[in-house]
């Protein structure tokens, strides 16, 4: 069984600070490029971004002609982890899946930023390091909101022919592989349960990992 993975929201909960210092390594790199602005200015600007764009670096491409795929590394440097914290019975739930199902990983973050995340929660036994796969490693940064291009990517590069599922907590990045046959996931989803393209929905990874332990 062949599973593909979200990382940020989907194999840990971001909570209220997480979420809050992701905008904050904006801040930070927007100072790192000299744009004079106060940093409750900056902060507003990354969370406007985020809301708009699901980036909170957009404004920086948009009205500071920053290329994105500059700052992809140097942003997830920029990150604070601490609040970053594993669902607890996580590695349980990854143990009782040995040898059933190959996981891999696809996220919008940096392959730097995938890795620092997989090793905070003590997590990359259960990825083979060839599984782990960020936008940065296909040419032009393809998002998986903008059609099947990064997944076909990312399958090849897996040598997978297929991917049975795909787990992900952005609604959007499930059109692509729904329209690939993939069986599609939403975690952390708000109470949104009612889209055409979402075959199952689950609250944590956990409850992922458990129903995939039944199939
Ligand atoms: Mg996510």
């Amino acid at each position: 069984m062949n599973v593909l993975w979200d990382l940020d929201h989907t194999l840990y909960h971001t909570n209220e600070k997480m979420f809050d210092a992701f905008k904050w390594a904006t801040v930070s790199l927007a100072k790192e490029y000299g744009i004079k602005l106060s940093d409750d200015v900056l902060y507003q600007k990354a969370l406007n971004s985020w809301n708009e764009h699901a980036c909170s670096r957009q404004f920086l491409v948009l009205e500071h002609g920053i290329k994105f795929e500059e700052t992809h590394e140097r942003y997830h440097q920029l990150i604070d982890t601490a609040e970053i914290s594993i669902y607890k019975g996580l590695h349980d739930a990854f143990d009782a899946l040995e040898g059933k199902v190959e996981h891999a990983l696809l996220t919008h973050g940096s392959h730097y930023w995938a890795h620092r995340v997989l090793d905070h929660l003590d997590l990359k036994p259960y990825f083979k390091s060839s599984h782990i796969l960020s936008i940065d490693c296909f040419d032009g940064h393809p998002r998986k909101d903008a059609g099947t291009k990064v997944y076909e990517e990312a399958l090849a590069h897996l040598g997978w022919s297929s991917f049975d599922y795909m787990i992900e907590d952005s609604a959007d990045n499930l059109i692509a592989p729904k329209k690939m046959g993939a069986t599609t996931i939403l975690v952390n989803h708000n109470g949104e349960q009612n889209l055409e393209h979402i075959d199952y929905y689950f609250d944590t990874a956990i409850e992922v990992l458990n129903f995939l332990s039944n199939k």
